[in-house]
């Protein structure tokens, strides 16, 4: 396969600081993927209506709304609603992940993140996501 440079655009919405500065290095140093991240969750729904991320990575214990509020808003975009939306959540209960799965992410990785996992995870869909 052909990487082509800045191919994808990920965005991470999430308050804790060095989840999104370990994701960021991580996805960053892809030179396909150009990274957005936002710490707030009404910038992060700003910034997806703005750039149309190829994958959205949301966290769901954020300030102000919850990721269940913020994936029911990009559910209601015609830019967003069927773009991936990947939980990456400290809520790790078997529940939790169906809970998620349920209100309709796409995938659901636990915290503390898996560096692995969550590589496979993203890249799972952005291989969907190329073949749309
Ligand atoms: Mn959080």
């Amino acid at each position: 396969m052909t990487i082509k440079k800045n191919e994808y655009t990920v965005l991470y919405i999430e308050d804790n600081p060095a989840n999104l500065r370990l994701v960021s290095q991580l996805l960053g140093r892809r030179d396909d993927i150009n990274m957005l991240s936002a710490e707030e969750p009404l910038l992060g729904l700003e910034l997806a209506l703005e750039h149309e991320p190829d994958l959205i990575l949301l966290d769901i214990n954020l300030p102000g709304i919850n990721g269940f509020e913020v994936l029911k808003h990009l559910r209601q975009r015609d830019t967003t609603r069927d773009k991936p939306v990947i939980a990456v959540s400290a809520n790790a209960m078997p529940k939790d992940v169906k809970k998620g799965l349920d209100a309709g992410f796409n995938d659901y990785v636990t915290k503390p993140i898996d560096v692995k996992a969550l590589l496979l995870t993203v890249e799972k869909h952005l291989l969907n996501a190329h073949e749309k």
